[in-house]
């Protein structure tokens, strides 16, 4: 494979759309359409404003700590090199195996200081009923393997990192507490290679904000 190919990892977010089962689709639309504008400038210039209305979870997305903790960084907050040019490495468990990712699945990897991209394949139910049940999702002991093993980022092709089925959260406030950030909803991490490559997830800068869609990505660092 070639040496610096960047790979999308992120799902299209358009109006309408549910990430997230109980929480609402964007709404994405112009503020100032191309016909609108045309009354402020000459003759063959027009230019689009969107406006978009969207819970902060949608479409492929990263958690910082103020996700889960009132008090922990937040988008702002964050460094920037805790988002990009993380090394990292991919971990395989197709969830026609299991859906149940124990610590078990994580030994034998190289995964201290990188980011640990689980690929489970659940991305192939996106934008389906399918999605939102009995997804993918990692024990508290994996989580807890993650944070010993000083992880630097854990995502996720899957419609939680967390088992929904209860009401606890164990791998948020695990990985979360330690400022071990987390990305959901990957998608394509088959075609990433075993390992050399690189793992992107930069949000915008929001105060007060804890989660937000990324442009999630890998840059294969080596042939
Ligand atoms: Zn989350």
């Amino acid at each position: 494979m070639k040496a610096n190919l960047l790979i999308d990892l992120s799902h299209t977010i358009e109006n309408g759309l549910i990430t997230y089962k109980g929480l609402p689709a964007p709404i994405i639309c112009d503020f100032l359409s191309r016909e609108d504008s045309k009354k402020f400038y000459e003759e063959g210039t027009e230019f689009q404003i969107g406006k978009i209305e969207m819970v902060s979870n949608t479409g492929t997305y990263i958690d910082c700590p103020f996700h889960r903790f009132e008090n922990g960084k937040d988008l702002s907050e964050v460094d920037l090199e805790r988002f990009a040019d993380l090394e990292a490495v991919v971990i395989r468990v197709p969830h026609n195996e299991t859906i149940e990712i124990t610590e078990a699945h994580l030994k034998n990897y190289e995964i201290r200081n990188r980011a640990v991209l689980i690929h489970t394949g659940w991305d192939e139910h996106w934008n389906t009923e399918t999605y939102f049940e009995n997804n993918p999702y990692l024990t508290k002991k994996a989580a807890e393997y993650l944070r010993d093993s000083s992880v630097k980022l854990v995502g996720i092709d899957s419609h939680n990192i967390d088992d929904t089925r209860g009401k606890s959260r164990p791998v948020h406030t695990t990985l979360l507490e330690e400022e071990i950030l987390i990305v959901e909803h990957l998608c394509n991490l088959y075609l990433l290679p075993d390992d050399v490559f690189t793992f992107n997830a930069v949000p915008p800068k929001f105060k007060g904000v804890g989660t937000f869609p990324v442009r999630a990505f890998a840059k294969l660092t080596k042939k």
